[in-house]
């Protein structure tokens, strides 16, 4: 498609494949859909990684892509959070960000740059250009609610969230303890909270919001965020978008699908914690444990342990050894014919699609989320990091889609635990109640995307806006 004619929407993903992924569905929505084009402009602090290169290999003509310099932070602290790394990845990219929009705005009928949710500082460059700044926000409702109300609870908090005696009203959300709020909030003095607390201040200057979820799943949210108040942009709920494209194949994906296609409808339970997340060495023995002692069938996406952080993937997605040497001895021969272990990666779209997949062991990661809803798969809720903690309490005591077992006084969670998870999701009564409410969320999320549904609509509304502003430049 020729891209001089047709609206164009300039995207910049924030690094992470949680991040690339979801828009990834949306630049393929706008194209499909509104005969868009489309160009990802990727900063990053390193060499594309391999499922990075994959993902963006798959695209068609009609969507770009082109990676600016990797940026210099090696003056940062080596604790930084990937908050922190994320948004000074941005910061330091503003410039070849400003060559490229300029070489777009020359090429093609550029209106829009959309980022994500840390990448607010990319709108100075937009303006710049006289291109109207949107945001992608690739998680829930829910949390979009706390970014946008993040500013004034800032200023009526003194003291860290997590020792607050009473509850945290987001507006339109669950009341939620300040312990569960997001990783960067935990630690109000750390530059991950300052980092958070800047771009939440200035998601007031997008044009507006696109959110990756629908009411069916977050309607107080939703209802919520959609109350017109000053110097809030409009919001468009557009999910759940996810990867549903079954050509879309993934290296090593034939291993996984076609072990699936010999075990029984609904019998595997799928174990992963999405792109970043890595367990510690102990909690993988008790995880391996668990996963034998409930003797059903699984498909583990393992990595190698990291007894320091839970996300230490996050920039690379690759284990940093062989993760199978961290399984307890003979796990894998015992458990050979109902269990397949993967190391770090798997094409998971096409695992939880696939009718073989009865049940999704998660950390909760908010595309990981969404494909289950999608394809109706129950959950058990395992979170790790970022806003993990918030969607698990969301998915088990509200929308009643997971169970969730407990960790120990050390926060250790056991192998008899996990095997009473598994069981209870896969096969038991405690676990048919939320196998039955996921089914109906599967037939929700499946009407909000048919013709006339609600986030197809959305989304028509966000490229009527575009395709309106293109024709006025
Ligand atoms: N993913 C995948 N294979 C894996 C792990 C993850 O395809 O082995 C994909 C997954 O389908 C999802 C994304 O990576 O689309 C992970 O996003 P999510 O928001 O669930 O978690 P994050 O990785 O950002 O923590």
């Amino acid at each position: 498609m020729a891209k001089a004619q047709t609206t164009h929407i300039a995207i910049l993903p924030s690094p992470g494949m949680g991040h690339l992924i979801p828009l990834v569905e949306f630049a393929k929505r706008l194209v499909d859909q509104h005969n868009f084009t489309a160009t990802f402009v990727i900063p990053s602090n390193d060499s594309p990684s391999k499922a990075q290169k994959s993902t963006l290999d798959s695209l068609p003509s009609s969507i770009d892509s082109l990676f600016l310099p990797p940026v210099d932070l090696s003056d940062l602290p080596g604790d930084s959070k990937i908050e922190t790394v994320i948004s000074w990845t941005v910061a330091r990219s503003l410039s070849p960000l400003r060559d490229a929009l300029k070489k777009l705005v020359a090429n093609t009928k550029l209106v829009g740059l959309v980022v994500d949710l840390f990448g607010t500082d990319a709108f100075d460059v937009a303006r710049e250009f006289n291109v109207s700044p949107y945001i992608f926000f690739p998680s829930t409702a829910m949390t979009l609610s706390l970014f946008l109300y993040l500013p004034k609870l800032d200023e009526m908090v003194s003291c860290e969230y997590r020792d607050l005696p009473e509850l945290v009203r987001i507006p339109g959300c669950i009341p939620i303890h300040g312990k569960e709020l997001l990783d960067p909030t935990q630690d109000r003095k750390n530059d991950a909270y300052k980092w958070l607390l800047h771009h939440t201040k200035r998601y007031g200057l997008a044009e507006g919001i696109i959110v990756n979820s629908f009411m069916d799943l977050e309607g107080g949210a939703i209802k919520g965020l959609q109350e017109k108040e000053p110097g809030k942009p409009p919001v468009y709920p557009v999910g759940p978008l996810v990867n549903v494209d079954p050509s879309s194949k993934a290296d090593g994906s034939s291993d996984c699908l076609q072990w699936l296609d010999d075990h029984p409808h609904g019998s595997v339970l799928y174990v992963s914690f999405g792109s970043g997340g890595t367990l510690s060495s102990n909690q993988i023995h008790e995880l391996a444990l668990g996963l034998e002692m409930s003797e059903q069938r699984f498909l583990w996406v393992v990595r190698s342990p990291n007894d320091k952080v839970a996300n230490a993937t996050f920039f690379s997605v690759d284990s940093q050894k062989d993760p199978f040497d961290f399984l307890p001895k003979g796990f894998l021969e015992r458990t050979k014919d109902r269990g397949l272990v993967v190391p770090s990666w798997a094409p998971q779209a096409q695992v939880l699609s696939h009718g073989s997949t009865g049940g999704f062991l998660t950390h909760c990661g908010w595309n990981s989320t969404l494909e289950s809803v999608f394809n109706g798969v129950p959950l058990i809720a395992w979170p790790l990091y970022a806003e993990q903690k918030m969607n698990a309490a969301m998915l088990t005591d509200f929308i009643k889609v997971a169970l969730r077992p407990k960790p120990n006084e050390n926060g250790l969670v056991c192998g008899d635990e996990i095997a009473k998870a598994v069981k209870g999701l896969m096969e038991c009564e405690v676990g048919k109640g939320v196998r039955n409410r996921m089914k109906d969320l599967k037939e929700a999320a499946a009407k909000v995307l048919s013709e006339n549904g609600s986030s197809t609509k959305a989304l028509s509304e966000v490229a009527n806006r575009w395709r309106n502003q293109a024709s006025r430049n």
